[in-house]
């Protein structure tokens, strides 16, 4: 797998110094607060694992699929619900955590349903994002690294449901495509 990547833009390190920091930071706006982080899978559950064991309060989870890409790395524009969550968001302070923000459609679909359910409020904490990719307008409260805009894997985000168990964030050979 490791030969597969072409370069590491992200460390090990450079992702889990960042986590603590974007942990602190939702830790200090949400103090005597209670919210639910809302994991959209898959790309974000090696975010969320981490992010949630740095930050400390009494913070809840739920998990929510959605597809928007389908193998294929660029953007369908379908966006369509394939598990929803397991909790009520009536009334509740949100926080919804994503792997990376390219076009931004996914999160505006998303933002949208969830204020529709009577969110009490919402923001979103991203590991990545790509501002260029941008086709709306939304935008993250908290994020890691702004990314140029490459196709990158590792830390959860994949490339044909491969490489999310690189503990680092890199770019793929162009072989690996055309495979
Ligand atoms: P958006 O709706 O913002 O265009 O798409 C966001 C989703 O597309 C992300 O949650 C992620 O699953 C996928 N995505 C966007 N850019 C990349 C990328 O560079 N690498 C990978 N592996 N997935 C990406
Ligand atoms: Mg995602
Ligand atoms: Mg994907």
């Amino acid at each position: 797998m490791q030969q597969d990547i072409l370069e590491v833009l992200f460390t090990e390190e450079m992702i889990q110094d960042k986590v603590r920091e974007l942990g602190a930071a939702i830790s200090r706006d949400y103090t005597g607060k209670s919210p639910l982080f809302i994991c959209i899978l898959k790309g974000a559950v090696m975010f969320m694992a981490d992010l949630a064991k740095r930050t400390d309060i009494p913070l809840e989870m739920d998990f929510m699929a959605i597809s928007s890409y389908g193998d294929s790395t660029k953007s369908s524009g379908v966006v369509r619900i394939l598990k929803d969550l397991d909790k009520e968001v009536e009334g509740r302070d949100l926080i919804i955590v994503e792997d990376i923000i390219d076009s931004g459609l996914t999160l505006s679909y998303l933002r949208n349903l969830l204020l529709q359910r009577n969110a009490k409020s919402i923001r979103i904490v991203t590991l990545f994002d790509k501002p260029e990719g941008r086709t709306v307008n939304i935008s993250p409260n908290y994020f890691g690294f702004q990314v140029p805009n490459r196709f990158i894997v590792g830390y959860g985000l994949d490339y044909a449901d491969k490489y999310r168990n690189l503990p680092y964030v890199g770019i793929l050979r162009p072989e690996v495509y055309s495979h």
